[in-house]
């Protein structure tokens, strides 16, 4: 029995330094990527001024928690020595080709969009992570990890979408839905200063662990199948059809309602759109 356990302990031992090594070395292989030039981020904080984001009637304003989620985020990043760029810091309105123009102005430069989500129904919640691009899986696999492990809410899932900000941009571009205002529970959470500074924190941890989230974490905990879906969104929480119209989505310009090869999944797309709003 004593060998046995002494054998065991000695396996454990070597699995342990087995998984230090490969952490060491993707720490190193980190190191080296972020050596020489800082890399630049160009934080989005959705809406501002007249745009308020959310729905009609929404008590709480988006553009106010975006905006703060971002002035945290950008401190966050540059206390890591990250050069940070931000396309609104205050509170005014900048158009959705403003926001490209700069995130495009950083060639070599990653885009982070932060929104919180708004629905009709009390009930929707959670965190979804949006992309467009093939080069910009690994970040949104990254910010989704964190800022969805991080956070009391359900994960909705890392999912594809021609959003504007994101289609347009020539550089990785991410958009995270920090949680739904319209959701009480969240709503709080959203409301504290404490809780903006975690999403703030886990989003930066995103951007840095953005190539080694994506390896084996990543392929049990995010990039399943399930959770990113090539297809158009299909919203799992069953809306029901009285709260369909939703005509103001405008200022997301998604470019999915233009492809209309696929109607079956185009009208449950459109059906549960207004569970989620950018
Ligand atoms: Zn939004």
């Amino acid at each position: 029995m004593l060998a046995n356990s002494y054998r065991l302990r000695l396996f454990a031992a070597s699995l342990l330094i087995a998984l230090l090594g490969t952490l060491s070395t993707a720490q190193a292989k980190r190191a080296s990527q972020d050596s020489g030039s800082a890399t630049t981020v160009v934080i989005d904080a959705g809406h501002g001024g007249y745009d308020r984001g959310g729905i009609p009637g929404q008590q709480v304003a988006e553009k106010d928690m975006t905006l703060d989620v971002a002035q945290r985020l950008k401190r966050v990043l540059a206390a890591g020595g990250y050069r940070v760029v931000m396309t609104r810091d205050s509170d005014v309105f900048v158009s959705l080709g403003g926001r490209v123009a700069i995130a495009n102005s950083y060639p070599n430069a990653l885009f982070v969009c932060i929104h919180f989500n708004s629905a009709k129904r009390m009930g929707a919640g959670g965190i979804e992570t949006y992309f467009y691009s093939r080069d910009s899986l690994p970040l949104a696999s990254a910010i989704h990890y964190f800022v969805a492990g991080g956070a009391p809410s359900s994960n909705r899932g890392v999912r594809r979408r021609g959003y504007y900000v994101l289609r347009k941009t020539n550089i990785p571009a991410v958009l995270v839905e920090c949680g739904f205002l319209t959701n009480p529970t969240e709503a709080a959470y959203a409301q504290t200063a404490s809780y903006r500074q975690k999403l703030a924190e886990e989003i930066a941890a995103g951007v840095h662990g953005r190539n080694s989230v994506t390896s084996a974490l990543t392929t049990t905990r995010v990039a399943t199948g399930e959770n990113i879906p090539l297809q158009p969104y299909i919203d799992q929480t069953k809306v029901a059809k009285s709260e369909r119209p939703r005509s103001k989505r405008s200022h997301k310009k998604s470019a999915r309602r233009k492809k209309s090869s696929s109607k079956p999944a185009e009208s449950k797309t459109k059906a549960a759109s207004k569970d989620q709003e950018g």
